[in-house]
């Protein structure tokens, strides 16, 4: 069971809804969730960039957090097809997604890339969610614990201890991400979630390093998020393809904070 107060859970819509499938995903989840204290649960929703400014008045409405899928580490400049962290600012985003796994191996980032990205997001004042995951060939060759450690350490490099408070990170092994994936066993999930925390308290103390949320995601669905919420070290959920459709994620989001014991009525 996780040692943080609160169940963090959400999704990314990837390249998927359009402004009115956004709009119709986050008002049918507001109604669905209205009844749940967000005091338990951090609520959030990752929508495409053009959704962001129409969807932002509903989000708040329904105390859903917003998030961006990407940003550039500049604030202006000549930078072609980039967004910028004024600009997400302007719109009313909180949470700023960094290296999710198909930036890093469709578009090639690396984590030099993710670390201007972290530092800039927390300069902004936004929550910074950095994703983490080992490809299916590291698991195999028994290397997915470095993995994760080079990946934490070289993408929350120079972030100071009181910083700590402003990122999340997200488990999402390669390998169990997307149509193809294979969700990660229950055990599997929480040794790597100790190997995470164990670098977090490295980088920054037990007291900062031990206080930053863990989520894991990666195929979840309603069959396995309840026994994942369980696991020791594992303080949320981000959710692909399952949470697309409202009443399912609603359904799960209750199913987690029931098994997790979180304060909902
Ligand atoms: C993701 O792509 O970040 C993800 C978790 O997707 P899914 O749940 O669909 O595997």
């Amino acid at each position: 069971m996780s040692r943080l107060p609160k169940l963090y859970i959400g999704t990314n819509t990837k390249m998927y809804k359009t402004i009115a499938d956004t709009v119709a995903f986050l008002t049918e989840l507001g109604r669905n969730t209205r009844d749940l204290s967000r005091d338990c649960m951090e609520l959030f929703v990752i929508p495409s960039f053009t959704a962001l400014d129409r969807v932002a008045p509903i989000a708040r409405q329904h105390e859903i957090t917003l998030g961006a899928q990407n940003m550039c580490w500049e604030d202006r400049g000549q930078f072609t097809g980039e967004i910028s962290p004024l600009m997400l600012r302007e719109v009313g985003v909180g949470i700023v997604e960094i290296g999710h796994s198909e930036r890093r191996h469709c578009f090639g980032e690396t984590d030099d890339m993710q670390n201007k990205k972290i530092l800039c997001a927390l300069r902004h004042g936004f929550t910074a969610l950095l994703c983490i995951g080992e490809t299916g060939p590291q698991k195999e060759r028994g290397t997915a614990d470095e993995v994760l450690r080079m990946q934490l350490k070289n993408g929350l490099a120079g972030v100071a201890p009181s910083q700590a408070k402003n990122v999340w990170i997200a488990y999402e092994p390669v390998w169990a991400i997307g149509v193809s994936g294979v969700p990660a066993t229950k055990e599997y999930a929480a040794q790597r979630h100790q190997v995470i925390r164990k670098a977090l308290i490295e980088l920054w103390g037990e007291e900062a390093g031990g206080g930053v949320p863990v989520l894991y995601g990666g195929s979840v669905n309603g069959q396995n998020a309840t026994e994942l919420i369980q696991m020791p070290c594992i303080d949320g959920l981000f959710i692909g393809r399952s949470a697309w459709d409202p009443d399912n994620f609603a359904q799960i989001i209750r199913a987690v904070l029931r098994e997790g014991a979180y304060c909902h009525s």
